[in-house]
């Protein structure tokens, strides 16, 4: 029998990331990335076999993207059109209320992602049409959403409740979602199994440190706490994002510097965090620059990692004690300076990471706290193509 293949498509305002795989043994047949979509100057770039294409030409949209990457897999022996896929899973940003488990997409469910562009105007209109242009192309293949909110539904009223006017927090739909939740979920069930442990015994810190960054809390399995709120902007210092601010902020700059919406929204979304303090937001050019003795990438370096301790002493203490503390995502999984300055001088509440384990030149899950320490600490590449992947199928089989 030919193995179930899934594509997953993650779409952006200007970009595509995509994979096909297959979910059952995780092994990925092809990957590309299709960039600057309406923007001039597109790319692609396309990878099977061990093998990469790559091609220049301007890529007016987002179905036209979708078409050269189908023209990649068809030069690679992959032609999608006649392959069979099982399924199509898509990243989708926003869920709001309505989305809490991976959903089939029909012309409602399109419609109603759509609508809570009110809430991800950056993300969910992408999303949208990234799924348009995969019902043009495999109009016959179901299309399953996979919501980055969804895993935090249920969060407890006191974690996802902000003080403010209950009535308008209502007609606005403010409350927070939390994101990355796909990641989450892998990552903290990873954990339980390298742990031999059911996660339903096992209270959780879970820090998805990418450019976009996020921590969590979970007990027995369910997230009771993240940093992440109505939209990505809340929490952690992340590459070009804030996080958490005075919102008297934004009241001091729009009445001081005159800045509009629009002005606040670049300037915390996408000037801030690393690249606002530092000028860099890649954390391999930041550590750069603090060895050469920049003194602002120093001080950027330091103003992120306080933010972590800030949310793992909460988090601690939110679940009265933790089991494993677990670093993902690009910064998480590569950055052995991070995770130890994070958890440095905590041996009191059994956490420790040792130094050797830490700094191994290793890919894999894997626990870098010493084996007798209460806490364990670990790292856990995330995959949240093959999670969505996964997904995609358990829908389609059920036919929800
Ligand atoms: P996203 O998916 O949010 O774009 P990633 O999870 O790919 O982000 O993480 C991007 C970040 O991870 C960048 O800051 C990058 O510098 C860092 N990173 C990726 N690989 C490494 C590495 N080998 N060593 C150190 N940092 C890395």
């Amino acid at each position: 029998m030919e193995p179930i293949r899934v594509l997953v498509v993650n779409s952006g305002s200007s970009s595509i990331k995509y994979q096909l795989l297959e979910p059952d043994s995780g092994t990925i047949i092809a990957s590309g990335l299709v960039e600057r979509i309406g923007e001039g100057g597109g790319a692609i770039e396309h990878t099977a076999d061990d093998r990469t294409l790559t091609e220049h030409r301007d890529i007016p949209d987002h179905t036209a993207g979708l078409r050269l990457a189908f023209a990649k897999f068809a030069e690679t022996g992959h032609d999608l059109t006649t392959a069979g896929i099982t399924a199509v899973g898509h990243r989708v940003v926003h869920g709001g209320e309505v989305f809490y488990r991976p959903t089939l997409i029909d012309d409602a469910v399109l419609n109603t992602v759509r609508e809570l562009s009110t809430l991800a105007p950056l993300h969910n209109p992408a999303n949208v049409r990234g799924i348009m242009a995969v019902r043009e192309l495999l109009p016959d293949t179901p299309q399953v959403a996979v919501f980055d909110t969804a895993f935090f539904h249920g969060l407890p009223a006191a974690a996802k409740t902000y003080a403010i006017d209950s009535k308008i927090a209502e007609t606005h739909g403010i409350r927070r979602y939390g994101f990355h939740g796909t990641s989450h979920e892998y990552v903290s069930g990873r954990a339980a199994e390298l742990l031999g442990r059911p996660p339903e015994t096992l209270n959780q810190i879970v820090f998805h440190l990418g450019n976009g960054a996020s921590v969590s809390a979970l007990s027995g399995g369910r997230p009771v706490d993240t940093s992440m709120g109505l939209t990505p902007l809340e929490g952690l210092v992340m590459g070009t994002r804030s996080g958490d601010l005075d919102p008297g902020i934004i009241l001091h700059l729009m009445r001081t510097a005159h800045l509009d919406v629009d002005g606040i929204d670049r300037l915390l979304n996408r000037g801030s965090g690393l690249r606002g303090m530092a000028g860099v937001n890649d954390f391999r050019e930041l550590r750069h620059r603090i060895d050469a003795g920049d003194t602002a990438a120093r001080a950027a370096y330091d103003v992120y990692v306080h933010r972590l301790r800030h949310y793992l002493g909460a988090y601690l203490i939110d679940l009265g004690g933790v089991d494993a503390v677990t670093f993902t995502a690009g910064v998480g999984e590569n950055n052995p300076d991070v995770r130890a300055d994070a958890l440095a001088g905590l041996h009191r509440f059994g956490i420790v990471v040792d130094p050797e384990l830490n700094t191994a030149k290793a890919r894999g899950p894997r626990r870098i706290s010493p084996p007798q320490c209460p806490v364990q600490v670990l790292v856990i590449p995330t995959n949240e193509e093959l999670a969505i992947a996964r997904a995609a199928v358990t829908v389609t089989e059920k036919g929800q």
